[in-house]
Formats: structure tokens, C-alpha cells, sequence
């Protein structure tokens, strides 16, 4: 592991099948380019003699499967090569895949679906990235969908979400946060509310079969599910295999699966950067990537809003009901809430929902931020990504805060 201080341009060799692992960092840019050979981002190939600019603490690798030569200019948290990467496992399975699309388009049936799964910071995301924009590459439309609350990668977190991948992912500005299919599950972490996660799962993937239904070229692409780390720690790797195998085989004979080893490239992220990382891809939202976007403030009045919540707050003990009563609240209740300075500071969404009953299996149009609330006057001013009135009047707040800094 090198640490570079000064900002001068430099060079870096890569041999065939190596990469380069940087973190840029933390306060300034880092720009790189390709100079000569072929080298790819995370499954994106990088053009030619092209400097590209690199947020701070961005972690990532450059692969060259050939050799290449990349230069440098600005400084890095940590950047070192590594010869030893699963990338030829990685790109085995894209092999199979390929395959499988091929067949899939030939008889109009349906291209492979793959789920990543694994703990958290083991290559997931970065995994479902390559598989997508390799198969992007080959003219593919494969379906993303990101189930993962926590971090995010197709919209803000706290969220699931799908979207076609029709080009490989730009290994800067990732996945344009244009509005996908999104559902709002208001918290960053399922166990807030399991019922609802796994109610949100069902309705996207219903709308996914649908939208699969009338498009054979897309049915024929397939998909690439990314999920949140299910287990924790490296000791249980293999124990999620096994059980993964033993529950399938029974149930669905048909699902391959397969154990590919995790890059030693995978950064962990504590949780103080998971937050951090959560706040910046809210702020990137409102403002965009570059700052490059103008959020509007706008301000209305509490009774033009219809604000909802989802659940019904803890539920009662057992133990504090009468014998043989069951717990009231449901977990997927609509509760209205009345609109007071709770809201500070929240990221709710807008559904698009035509009724408040429609609102649990809606998906949603955007976010707003609510910046202030005036009591008084009966007014809630809130960030929103363009003026003008919001495609709904019904909103979904959870637990998702931001501060805006
Ligand atoms: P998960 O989805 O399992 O939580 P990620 O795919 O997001 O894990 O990877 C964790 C972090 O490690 C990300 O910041 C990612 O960019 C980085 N990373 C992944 N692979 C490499 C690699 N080969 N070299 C450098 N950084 C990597």
C-alpha cells in the first residue's frame, strides 16, 4: 500500500489480468486516464487518452484483462496493484449468462435472473455492476433491481428499485438518478419493518413481470438483483451457501447456485461512512452529481398535503394484552399523520398513488425534504428537485432524515 502526497501526474503499468485499486482522496479529485492498452471500470471500459475525474473517497479499481497504462494526476487516499483478483470467475459467469440470453431471445422465453447475495461489503453492488454493463455491452437491456435500502444505488436509500441498464454504467456518474420504477420503504434498515419490505418486494416484482410480459427483449436480458448483506460476518460465507443449496433444492430445482469469491479489492465502510454515503447520494438527488441541478423551495399549506406513514408504530407486547388476544397494529396500516415539526428535516415521497389506499402498492414519483414547518400559519416549505405542484398530493414518510450541509 503506497500513500502519494504530491499532485503530479504519474504512471502506472498494469499487466495483463491486474488492476489498480485507488481510493481517492478525501478532500480533493483524482483524474486518471488510459494511456495505452485496454483497461475497464467495474465491467465499463475507459476511452482512450480521456482524463476523467474522480469524486474524493471514491473506491475503485481499473482491470485490464491485456495490459495498459494508466496515468494519474492528484493525490489518493491509497492506491496499489494487485494481480490476484476473481475477475476471470466473474466474467465465466457473464459467460454462462450470455449464453443463456442468447437461448432466451431465440425462443422468446426468459433470459436468466440472477440475485447477488452475500454480507455486506463483500463486492455485491460492484459484482452487479460488471454482470450489467457487460451485458450492456453486448447490446443487452438487462434489468437492474436494487434491493438494497441501505446504500442505494439506483435511487436514495430507503428505497427498492429498477431500472434498464441500456449502457455499460459510467464508472463516475454510475446510474442517472432519473426516476425508475421505485418503491418507498422509508427506513434504512428492513428489521424497522420487515412486513412492509418483504410487501414492497412482492409489488415490484409483480410490476416486473408485467413490464417483462410485453417486452421479449428485455424478458430475453434478464436481471441482476443486488441485495443488502443478509448475513453478517466472513464465518457464515459458507454456511449461506450450503443453506442457500438446501433451500433451493427442494423448492426451486431449478436455481443454480454458485459461490464466487470476494475481491480482495472490497473496501469495508463503517457505519459513520454508510451514513455519510447515504446523506451524499440524498444530496445528489437534490442537487445532482456536480451541483449541476437547482432544487426549488417551495412552500405550501398543511391542508393541500396528505401525509402518510406506513405501519403502525411498535406493537404491543403480548404480554400486555388480555389472554389470547393477538397484537392489533399492522405493520402495513395506513396511518395518517398530522403534519407538526415531526417532519423537520425528513425525506418523504411522493406517491402516485390516486388514493390513499392505493399508497402501500404505489411506486413514487420523487422526494421532497421538509425544511421548515410554520405552525402558526399552517405552511410547510420543503425542497423539491424542480417548482411547480408535485404530482401528487400524498406523501410516505418514514425514519429517512438528511441535514442538509
Ligand atoms: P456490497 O455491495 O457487498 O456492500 P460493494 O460492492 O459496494 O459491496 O463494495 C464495497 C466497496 O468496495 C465499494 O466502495 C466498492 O467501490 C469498493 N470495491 C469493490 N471492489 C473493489 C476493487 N476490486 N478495488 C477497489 N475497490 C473496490
Amino acid at each position: 500500500v503506497s500513500t502519494s502526497a504530491a499532485s503530479t501526474i504519474r504512471q502506472v503499468k498494469l499487466e495483463r489480468e491486474s488492476e489498480l485499486r485507488i481510493e481517492v482522496a478525501n478532500d480533493t479529485p483524482l483524474k486518471l486516464r488510459l494511456v495505452t492498452g485496454t483497461a475497464e471500470i467495474f465491467g465499463t471500459e475507459l476511452p482512450p487518452e480521456i482524463w476523467l475525474t474522480f469524486p474524493p473517497r471514491l473506491k475503485f479499481a481499473v482491470f485490464t484483462w491485456y495490459g495498459a497504462t494508466i496515468e494519474l494526476d492528484g493525490t489518493t487516499e491509497t492506491d496499489y496493484t494487485a494481480d490476484e483478483t476473481p475477475m476471470i470467475s466473474y466474467v465465466n459467469v457473464h459467460a454462462v449468462l450470455e449464453g443463456r440470453r442468447n437461448r432466451a431471445k431465440a425462443s422468446s422465453s426468459e433470459g436468466p435472473r440472477v440475485i447477488v447475495v452475500g454480507p455486506t461489503d463483500s463486492g455485491k453492488s460492484t459484482l452487479s455492476r460488471m454482470l450489467l454493463s457487460w451485458a450492456a455491452k453486448q447490446g443487452w437491456k438487462p434489468t437492474f433491481v436494487d434491493l438494497d435500502i441501505g446504500q442505494g444505488s439506483i435511487t436514495i436509500p430507503g428505497c427498492i428499485a429498477a431500472t434498464p441498464i441500456e449502457m455499460p454504467i459510467d464508472p463516475v456518474e454510475g446510474i442517472p438518478l432519473e426516476i425508475p420504477l421505485v418503491y418507498f420503504y422509508g427506513h434504512t434498515t428492513p428489521s424497522n419493518n420487515v412486513d412492509l419490505y418483504k410487501v414492497l418486494v412482492k409489488e415490484l416484482s409483480q410490476m416486473l413481470e408485467r413490464q417483462f410480459a410485453g417486452n421479449a427483449e428485455s424478458r430475453a436480458a434478464g436481471m441482476v438483483i443486488n441485495t443488502m448483506g443478509w448475513i453478517e460476518g466472513v464465518g457464515y460465507e459458507e454456511k449461506l451457501w450450503s443453506m442457500l443449496k438446501d433451500v433451493l433444492r427442494n423448492k426451486q430445482p431449478n436455481v443454480d447456485v454458485v459461490k464466487l469469491q470476494r475481491s480482495g479489492g472490497v473496501v469495508s465502510r463503517n457505519a459513520k461512512f454508510r451514513q455519510k454515503a447515504r446523506s451524499h447520494r440524498i444530496r445528489e438527488y437534490f442537487y445532482g452529481l456536480a451541483n449541476d441541478l437547482s432544487p426549488h423551495s417551495n412552500i405550501a399549506n398543511f391542508s393541500d398535503l396528505s401525509v402518510y406513514r406506513i405501519g403502525g408504530g411498535p406493537q404491543a407486547p403480548r404480554s400486555a394484552l388480555p389472554i389470547g388476544a393477538e397484537p392489533a397494529a399492522d405493520p402495513t396500516r395506513l396511518v395518517h399523520v398530522n403534519i407538526n415539526r415531526d417532519l423537520l428535516h425528513l425525506v418523504l415521497a411522493v406517491s402516485f398513488a390516486k388514493e390513499p389506499e392505493q399508497i402501500i402498492s404505489s411506486n413514487v414519483a420523487g422526494f421532497i425534504y421538509v425544511t421548515d414547518i410554520d405552525i402558526q400559519r399552517k405552511k410547510i416549505t420543503y425542497l423539491a428537485p424542480s417548482a411547480g405542484e408535485l404530482p401528487s398530493k400524498f406523501l410516505i414518510v418514514g425514519t429517512l432524515t438528511w441535514l442538509e450541509t
